[in-house]
């Protein structure tokens, strides 16, 4: 038993301007609020909701209650205190009110005289002298008709300028009747409804729209009741299916089967000073699986801060070179591009394999050289930016494209990259490495459209990082320690932040900290770097710490990500409250790389807030990239741990990943059930709540 929709999806296709009261001007007002069809108008739900079901007797309000009175007027007064104000004080027998208006016509003091009937509405605050409501609404009753409360609670709707909540209202009035008879589509299969005692949608609709006035408030504000829930699993169910189309779109293409005999990557194994952790030994063969079938591999790597990733992918690229094809390593700056691009040329030049290196800044004939060598394959593995994959550029064979840190992009980005390599029927093979560890429930619903590897074990002999908090009030302490460590042939970061996203006031914050250290070290070389020097300086300075020519680099959190100089045991990081606890886990990852003890020194600047030390706490306690991940998640939600700001990813409009976990696995084994066996219900449901698809992960 099924419970296919009879009628067609009316409302879905129903322009707003159907609606009466709806004309041109007004329906490009409601565009501006994403609402087109009436059926949009119906999954724009109330941000919240306001009681006006029942008059509340006067002698029962509280500071802080929100509510509808009535009384009649005893006193009405203008009053000349720091503001001249009209205070209006009522009665209804059981206690009295005061009403105040700082803005009032002549008109308004004559109506409001001794002895007229007030209904109003409005959140009671404690006055000078007695509980007031300021600026409520309100309107006159007269004593032997009254008028009626409300009978449902009022929906408060996010609006914009031009719409307001009252023509909100009377626009969802108008529709919320046509449920009954019209129905949107009820996409969810019955089976599911049933299993996870879901209501169907057109009951979850009225009830948001219009919940009744016992409804249970408190659990609606938290966006936990049944009705929302059942709205939360739908939209939650759309974006995992989308997601899994867009892989059986891509996974449905052909790839070039790579591996050869695996002679180059045992060489390059057997060369290397160690020996692969056992995850990264189990991770490479679920690449090297992937690798070998014919349709394109779809891989994220996840793996904590040094865990040692960079192996990984090379061997990856070697196995495409051994396949007969070109491999492209991009990461997502210059100075990581830089770095993968020594690392790579250090591994892969002695097997005779030769790299190239493409980034933006790259002009003129060098430029050219490598673009023609990418051409002719000449080049087989080029290592850069996202300059790669620009315009002019081509690859005359391309197997394998590898994407460092790639929680920076969204899903259209990634499909993106894989339309750029596609050469004639075959597609590249793609694989993402990223140090963000994403608590599990939420990478399946993030990265639904990729299979997930994790490196879950760091390489052997390493040191975990001691971490102290200190307020910048003891930077003396911190700048002995500087020296200290210096003294002993480490080496010591030390890292400016600033609240401001703008990039030029962090290079400044950083060059007078350079100006200030140097001045305070003259015995020490002190380095800088940050994202505004020329390139040529800042791969001079990097080159310099690398070598140990510097002990103190100042640097932005430009090396956050990737920056490998195992002699560095101390890392300072000023500011430490302002940044992310997954950024500030990256950060400290650039020390405890080698086998001696690494300190971290995280500066905040009194005071802190309560979340901000229980924040740095956990960085204090624990070095587990994914239990800081679960935590940041916890305290911030999951925009800043995803990058999501930048990529729009995960932007709902009902579900929220950190509230609904509880739903992910549900759905995305519901997701599952659904394409099999319900494959015609896919492309309704993503419609419904992707629009045209742009929304999700756009770039
Ligand atoms: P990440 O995962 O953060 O990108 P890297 O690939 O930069 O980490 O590796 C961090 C450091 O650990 C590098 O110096 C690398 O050579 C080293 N390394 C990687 N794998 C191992 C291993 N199995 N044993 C010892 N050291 C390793
Ligand atoms: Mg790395």
């Amino acid at each position: 038993m099924d419970a296919s929709p009879e009628r067609p999806p009316d409302l879905a296709s129903q322009p707003l301007t159907r609606l009466k009261g709806v004309g041109e001007a007004f329906a490009r007002r409601l565009e501006r609020l994403g609402l087109v069809t009436v059926q949009d108008l119906l999954f724009h739900l109330p941000l919240r909701y306001e009681d006006r079901t029942r008059v509340r007797p006067l002698g029962s309000l509280r500071h802080g209650d929100t509510a509808v009175v009535e009384g009649e007027v005893e006193v009405a007064d203008v009053v000349f205190g720091r503001r001249r104000s009209l205070l209006v004080r009522i009665n209804d027998g059981t206690g009295f009110l005061t009403l105040r208006f700082f803005y009032f016509t002549g008109a308004q003091k004559t109506a409001l005289t001794r002895g007229a009937r007030l209904r109003c509405y409005g959140e009671v605050r404690q006055g000078p002298h007695a509980l007031e409501m300021v600026h409520p609404e309100y309107r006159k009753v007269a004593a032997d008709a009254p008028i009626p409360v409300e009978d449902r609670l009022t929906p408060v709707y996010p609006v914009t300028e031009g719409v307001t909540q009252a023509r909100l209202r009377g626009l969802v009035d108008q529709v919320l009747p046509r449920l009954e008879q019209e129905a949107v589509a009820e996409l969810l299969p019955l089976e599911l409804l049933r299993r996870y005692r879901l209501p169907p949608l057109a009951a979850a609709l009225a009830y948001v729209h219009r919940p009744p006035p016992d409804a249970p408030l408190e659990e609606l504000a938290a966006g936990r009741h049944p009705a929302q829930q059942r709205l939360a699993f739908e939209e939650l169910l759309a974006h995992q299916v989308s997601l899994r189309q867009l892989r059986a779109v891509v996974r449905a293409r052909r790839a070039p089967v790579l591996g050869g005999d695996g002679a180059l990557r045992r060489r390059f194994l057997e060369g290397l000073p160690f020996t692969l952790t056992g995850a990264q030994a189990r991770v490479n063969g679920e690449i090297a699986a992937d690798l070998g079938q014919p349709h394109p591999m779809l891989r994220l790597v996840q793996g904590d801060v040094g865990s040692g990733k960079t192996v990984v992918a090379a061997a990856a690229v070697l196995a495409a070179v051994e396949g007969g094809r070109q491999a492209a390593v991009m990461a997502p700056t210059e100075l990581l591009a830089e770095q993968h691009f020594r690392n790579f040329s250090a591994w892969l030049e002695p097997l005779g394999v030769a790299c190239a290196w493409l980034s933006g800044r790259l002009k003129g004939k060098a430029r050219e050289a490598v673009i023609a060598a990418m051409a002719d394959g000449t080049a087989r593995v080029v290592v850069g930016t996202h300059a790669l994959f620009q315009a002019e550029v081509r690859f005359a064979d391309l197997g394998l494209v590898v994407v460092d840190e790639q929680h920076r992009f969204g899903v259209h980005q990634r499909l993106a990259l894989h339309e750029k390599g596609k050469r004639g029927r075959l597609s590249p093979h793609q694989l993402i490495m990223t140090a963000t560890p994403i608590p599990r429930t939420l990478a399946q619903t993030a990265y639904a459209d990729l299979d997930v590897s994790v490196i879950d074990e760091l390489p052997p002999g390493r040191t975990p990082v001691t971490t102290v908090v200190v307020p910048d009030t003891r930077r003396e302490e911190v700048m002995e320690r500087v020296r200290a460590v210096c003294r002993e042939g480490r080496q010591a970061y030390w890292v400016c932040t600033l609240i401001e996203e703008s990039e030029a006031l962090q290079c400044q914050a950083a060059e007078e900290t350079h100006r200030q250290l140097v001045e305070s070290f003259p015995d020490l070389r002190v380095g800088l770097v940050h994202g505004r020097m020329k390139p040529a300086e800042k791969e001079a300075a990097m080159a310099a710490f690398q070598a140990g020519g510097t002990q103190l680099l100042v640097a932005t959190t430009v090396i956050e990500v990737g920056v490998d100089v195992p002699n560095a045991t101390l890392m300072i990081i000023e500011n430490a409250e302002r940044l992310g606890l997954a950024q500030l886990h990256q950060l400290r990852g650039r020390v405890g790389r080698g086998a001696a003890a690494s300190h971290c020194v995280l500066m905040y600047h009194a005071p802190l807030t309560g979340t901000a030390r229980e924040r740095l706490q956990v960085l204090r306690d624990s070095g587990d990239g994914f239990l800081i991940a679960r935590k940041d998640l916890e305290i911030r939600g999951p925009g800043e741990l995803l990058g999501t700001r930048q990529t729009g990813m995960l932007n709902f409009r009902i579900a929220d990943v950190l509230r609904d976990r509880p739903l992910l696995d549900r759905v995305a084994r519901a997701a599952g059930d659904l394409l099999a066996r319900h494959p015609d219900r896919a492309a309704p449901l993503v419609r419904r709540w992707l629009g045209d698809g742009t929304r999700y992960g756009g770039v």
